[in-house]
């Protein structure tokens, strides 16, 4: 890339939800294009980064992952601090990683500030034969909270590209 481009925003994002839902593999995905079924592997990793063009503007954008701290209340007041996104993620496999979104939200709002755009995410659509989670149920918890919703699958990289652009973008908009 173009090293010397100025850059015009940076935008924190936060990936919130259940371990194992795929948050570290949609972040290896949108940042570098890869995928690995061992997470241990990418584990450690504070942020990445990856700075894209919006309306014309350079937008870098700072995403956050969980090293392991997934466990309910253990994800510190640092790493929701500046954050202007969050990505809710469960898993659709999963019911239960959807049940928790409700948590994960509470959490978010005590702490981040009350502007932040907050997308939840069912990934893993991949695996549709194993379907946990109606797409309605989904939608009408994103409709009621006031969140966009996505389903994506870092696997087959679907949607991934779109979420973050589409977050990045509504951020963008309102800054
Ligand atoms: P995290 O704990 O939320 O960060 O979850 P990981 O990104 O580490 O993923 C947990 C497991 O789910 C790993 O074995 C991944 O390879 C797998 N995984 C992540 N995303 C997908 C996906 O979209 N489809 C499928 N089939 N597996 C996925
Ligand atoms: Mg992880």
């Amino acid at each position: 890339g173009d090293y010397s481009q100025k850059i015009d925003y940076v935008f924190k994002v936060v990936l919130i939800g259940d371990s194992a839902v795929g948050k570290t593999q949609l972040l290896a995905r949108f940042s570098r294009n890869e995928f690995s079924f061992d997470s241990k592997a990418t584990i450690g990793v504070e942020f990445q980064t990856k700075t894209l063009i919006i309306d014309n503007k350079t937008v870098k954008s700072q995403i956050w992952d969980t090293a392991g701290q997934e466990r309910y209340r253990a994800v510190t007041s640092a790493y929701y601090r500046g954050a202007v996104g969050a990505m809710l993620v469960y898993d659709m496999t999963k019911r239960q990683s959807f049940d928790h979104m409700v948590r994960w939200l509470e959490e978010l709002r005590g702490h981040a500030d009350s502007s932040i755009i907050v997308m939840l995410i069912g990934n893993k659509s991949d695996l549709a034969s194993l379907r946990a989670v109606p797409m309605e149920d989904a939608e009408e918890f994103a409709q009621r909270e006031n969140l966009f919703f996505m389903e994506t699958s870092a696997l087959e990289s679907t949607n991934v590209e779109t979420c973050f652009l589409t977050i990045l973008t509504e951020i963008y908009r309102i800054h």
